[in-house]
């Protein structure tokens, strides 16, 4: 006689579980990807808020500009805690756009020390903020600069990035959304809460 499972169940009926199986946690909302590309745009450089540089940081930063940890803070650094570094902010001419942004941001909107950026500005958008539910997501996005339509337009308080949905993105696998993700977590505990307003 087979001893096959389909067989077994058709001869003992009263075998089949009774409840149903045990269910995980649903899948994230974000398990097909998300549609993403980042247009260059600088915005996320120039809204309002703090760019802490941990120590590590601090170091990959200052090497890639030739300078000490030291000489970093006082040319670069509006603060510095437990070596963990602030970084200063500068302002743009209303021929650039005005308002304030990231010290390194550079007037053509491109940061110039990218190759040795902080994790912050590496896993922007995937932050647990924003990466909480479609709906938090879907909050972060503002209509590209030069379009029309409706939507949420990007200002220096709120924020906000071009490049979630937008018509030319492309998609950003799960894997790839997650890994961000995780490491923004980890930056987020790594840094002191009394760092944060
Ligand atoms: S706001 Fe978004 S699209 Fe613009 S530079 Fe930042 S990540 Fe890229
Ligand atoms: S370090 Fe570079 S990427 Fe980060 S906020 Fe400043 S200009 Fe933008």
């Amino acid at each position: 006689m087979s001893d096959s499972p389909r067989v077994a169940t058709r001869l003992f009926p009263t075998l089949l579980p009774t409840v149903d199986p045990p269910t995980g946690p649903p899948p994230p909302w974000f398990i097909d990807g998300v549609k993403f590309e980042c247009t260059a745009c600088g915005k996320c450089c120039k809204v309002q808020g703090d760019v802490w540089l941990s120590p590590n940081e601090v170091e990959c930063a200052a090497r890639y500009l030739s300078l000490s940890p030291e000489s970093f803070l006082a040319t670069w650094g509006e603060e510095e805690r437990r070596g963990w570094i602030l970084l200063k902010s500068r302002t743009f001419s209303p021929a650039q756009g005005g308002g304030e942004g990231c010290v390194f941001l550079s007037d053509d909107l491109k940061c110039s020390i990218y190759d040795a950026r902080p994790l912050q500005c590496r896993t922007y958008p995937y932050w647990p903020r924003i990466m909480h539910s479609r709906e938090t997501w879907e909050a972060e996005k503002v209509v590209r600069e030069g379009e029309e339509g409706e939507g949420r337009r990007w200002d220096p308080v709120e924020g906000g990035c071009e490049g979630i949905e937008h018509a030319e993105a492309g998609m950003v696998d799960f894997n790839k959304v997650r890994q961000q993700l995780l490491l923004q977590i980890g930056y987020n505990r790594a840094l002191p809460g009394d760092f944060l307003p």
